[in-house]
């Protein structure tokens, strides 16, 4: 049976909800409980810890960190408050050949004025579209999933050559970290899932993707001691304003509709999704605003009653240069969306090694305290 949380905009698509007697929902409780433990920390005085920290660190290092760069707000945001608090960022950022134009330009145009080294990992164009077409084949639901993958394995083997031990990144846990339902995308560290689907659905073997496994986390943050760091939590983090900062300091183009910085990730969270696998992600990204007072609870549900896109002729543009760069037919396409969604672990994971090795951290960590 359909049910809306009283308090956000989380419902019962979301696999794992479950609602308490004033009807509000675990998704809001638990953020309500992350985001109050970090509003409550002395922000100010943390981030000058933390620099502190970066910077005795790095002291004989090239590079004192690691920001990844997106092209979107949020990272841009974040490098350059960690230039201005004097830290010597090596910035990365990784080219999947869906970046839009606007972000691109955003984020030379940044990265002029800034002054700092850039490495941009080009991925192997061919190699990674038939990665995706093996996803397309699989229908699993996270496909950002070979993005997202990728990303952190290039950040911390940079991090790793370059010997630094934190990688900040611009995402914040105080006002959009709301967790993502477990039914609306897959465990990020599954390189065997990856592998696993390509050598079923794929033409190409991987040759040059990279690829992070659970092993592999484990290796980089526990042996090497690599921190990834939402750094944006040490901030009062505003996203109009921080775009207004950006416009202002390096002539940020600014935008309207989250994740503008990638053609393929737009076209995905508001069509693919919902379509095929009604999924909304803006409730999630809404329901952030809602909890954290940014917009009322009604300004939200208007929202959610219109059509992900703004409009129609955004979605024809997106859909055209989706389609011819992935080669599908509109017919081939239109079979996708209404075949049946297939849970990842159809394929074999490292989701339950995961968890397993999780509880087991917990476990004697639990005992220790
Ligand atoms: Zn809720």
């Amino acid at each position: 049976m359909y049910k809306i949380c009283s308090r956000c905009l989380m419902d019962t698509s979301a696999i794992d909800i479950k609602f308490d007697i004033n009807g509000n929902c675990n998704f809001c409780t638990d953020f309500l409980e992350t985001s109050n433990s970090i509003k409550n920390n002395n922000k100010h005085k943390n981030l000058n810890k933390f620099i502190d920290k970066v910077k005795n660190h790095g002291k004989n290092l090239e590079y004192d960190c690691i920001v990844g760069i997106s092209g979107g707000v949020d990272s841009a945001w974040a490098l350059k408050k960690a230039v201005e608090s004097g830290l010597r960022p090596l910035v990365v950022h990784f080219d999947n050949g869906w970046n839009t134009n606007m972000s691109q330009n955003n984020i030379y145009k940044l990265l002029k004025k800034l002054n700092v080294n850039l490495v941009t990992y080009v991925v192997d164009w061919m190699e990674y579209k038939d990665v995706m077409k093996s996803f397309f084949k699989s229908n699993v639901v996270d496909i950002e999933l070979i993005y997202d993958n990728a990303l952190m394995k290039i950040n911390y083997s940079l991090a790793k050559k370059f010997k630094v031990k934190y990688i900040l990144a611009g995402t914040n846990r105080a006002t959009e970290g709301m967790r993502m339902p477990n039914n609306w995308n897959w465990f990020k560290y599954d390189k065997k899932n990856i592998h696993s689907i390509q050598k079923k659905y794929g033409n190409k073997k991987i040759k040059s993707l990279p690829t992070i496994g659970t092993f592999d986390y484990i290796y980089y943050s526990k042996f090497k001691k690599i921190k990834w760091i939402n750094f944006l939590d040490y901030f009062d983090y505003n996203k109009n304003l921080a775009m207004d900062e950006l416009s202002l300091f390096s002539n940020f183009t600014k935008y309207k509709l989250k994740h503008s910085e990638s053609i393929f990730t737009r076209f995905y969270q508001c069509h693919i999704l919902p379509k095929k696998f009604k999924i909304d992600k803006r409730k999630v990204h809404l329901s952030n605003l809602v909890i954290t007072n940014q917009m009322t609870r009604e300004e939200g549900l208007n929202i959610l009653k219109n059509e992900p896109y703004f409009s129609f002729d955004d979605y024809i543009r997106d859909k055209n240069y989706f389609l011819k760069k992935m080669d599908f037919s509109e017919e081939y396409f239109n079979k996708y969306l209404n075949e049946h969604p297939v849970n990842h672990d159809k394929y074999s994971s490292e989701k339950k090694i995961w968890e397993i090795l999780e509880f087991l951290y917990n476990k004697i960590f639990k005992k220790k305290k």
